[in-house]
């Protein structure tokens, strides 16, 4: 097990790489950049590389095991939010996993089917042959001990027929090992039968790659904490009921899911794509965590599809991919969506617990202000004094930034 950190935030920053050397969740060789040999192979029309700091939250306590989680964020407050929110739960018992399912969803879609009981009962009769062509065509993952599970075809509307073909993709997000599958039955239903084939993609819709995770909290631990349970639940209805706010407070959500992602080297649009998608497939949008009262405890609960990897894509040629591997500590894909999830809940306590107390302004004030008075062009030693000056004169913009700055310049 992982061992806990203390005051990381008050750490310089050699101070923390150290301390995550010591804890044997670093590897400097792979604090490097990437080079742009491999930036010009990876992307197309290649001209330089754009940076998005990576930050730590420490500390998080799920399913009893310690974990420092990498954020990649170019927003301020949030690696804060997720680190305070993960001090909080860790005092609680930390975050259990409930549940996971694991298991990618592809689809052959067929256009201008003119018989479509009849198509669908010739794919019917030939799952077993289109599973031995998805063997053939990606022989490497069925080696590895995943590959096709099962099929099911449905009739669709305007004379379409979608055959849906659920992979095992192991610990690859498995779009191109999937893509490869499809093609491949497709093409032979195409010549066998004289189908049409419009497209053969996987879904992000990934309603089969889905982690719950929950945490109780006392509300001894909060502070107003006579009320704090209640408006906390009552945040959480609210979200229910109004899309405007659901979808913000799913924004918080992501805040988190999404900087772990794009650290780990995933794809960030497949994982929001599918998220959202997920939050409105009862058919009104609704928030992904959720939290109520229950025997004096504020439970937390959230459910989500996060079909991520761990191999595959760029991740195996990146280095930072390794570097936060190698912080995370996770043995395989499974472990990073029990992270990811547990994640997205503590962003979500951090974002409800501070607009249901002091606001989202306060914490985010001094945070705010640092890059504004970098923006104005403060140096490391006037910044103190000039966020100082904004925040007192309670006006944090970049005039009355370098307006401080021209008054000391003496
Ligand atoms: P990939 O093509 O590199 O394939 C993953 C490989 O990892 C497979 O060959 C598989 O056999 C292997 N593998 C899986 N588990 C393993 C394990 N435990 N040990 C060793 N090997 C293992 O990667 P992918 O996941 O198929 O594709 C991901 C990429 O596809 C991402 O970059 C994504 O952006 C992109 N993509 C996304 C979409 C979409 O989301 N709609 C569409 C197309 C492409």
């Amino acid at each position: 097990m992982n061992k806990k950190i203390t005051s990381f935030h008050k750490k310089t920053i050699d101070e923390r790489i150290n301390i995550l050397n010591e804890l044997n969740l670093f590897d400097n060789n792979f604090n490097i950049t990437t080079t742009k040999n491999t930036f010009n192979h990876l992307i197309e029309n290649y001209i330089t590389t754009y940076e998005v700091g990576m930050g730590i939250a420490p500390n998080f306590l799920i399913d009893n095991k310690i974990y420092h989680i990498p954020m990649a964020t170019e927003e301020p407050s949030v690696i804060a939010g997720a680190s305070n929110a993960a001090k909080i739960i860790g005092l609680n018992g930390g975050f259990k996993t409930n549940s996971i399912i694991r298991e990618m969803i592809g689809q052959i879609i067929f256009k201008n089917v003119s018989n479509q009981k009849e198509f669908k009962e010739y794919l019917e009769n030939n799952y077993t042959q289109f599973k031995e062509i998805g063997l053939k065509a990606h022989p490497e993952i069925h080696k590895l001990g995943g590959g096709i599970i099962n099929f099911k075809t449905e009739i669709k509307e305007e004379n379409f027929v979608c055959l849906y073909v659920f992979v095992n993709t192991l610990d690859a997000m498995g779009a191109n090992t999937i893509n490869t599958i499809l093609e491949a039955i497709a093409s032979r239903v195409e010549s066998n039968y004289g189908a049409e084939v419009l497209m053969s993609i996987l879904s992000n819709l990934a309603v089969n790659s889905i982690v719950e995770t929950s945490v109780k909290i006392d509300p001894k631990t909060l502070k107003n904490s006579d009320v704090i349970a209640r408006d906390i639940a009552l945040a959480s209805k609210y979200a229910s009921i109004d899309p405007f706010r659901a979808t913000t407070h799913n924004k918080g959500v992501m805040n988190g899911i999404t900087a772990l992602m794009l650290a780990t080297g995933n794809d960030t649009r497949a994982i929001e794509a599918g998220a959202h998608a997920y939050a409105s497939i009862s058919g009104s949008y609704k928030p992904l965590a959720t939290w109520y009262e229950q025997d004096g405890f504020l439970i937390g609960t959230i459910k989500i599809p996060l079909a991520l990897g761990t191999v595959g894509g760029s991740m195996g040629i990146l280095p930072k991919v390794k570097l936060t591997h190698k912080i995370l500590n996770i043995k395989d894909a499974k472990e990073l969506m029990k992270i990811a999830a547990a994640l997205g809940l503590a962003q979500n306590f951090a974002a409800l617990y501070a607009l249901t107390t002091d606001g989202i302004n306060k914490g985010h004030m001094r945070l705010q202000a640092r890059n504004v008075a970098l923006e104005a062009g403060a140096n490391k030693d006037n910044i103190d004094d000039c966020i100082n000056y904004m925040i007192k004169n309670n006006s944090i913009t970049v005039n009355t930034a370098k307006a401080y700055l021209n008054s000391i310049k003496g």
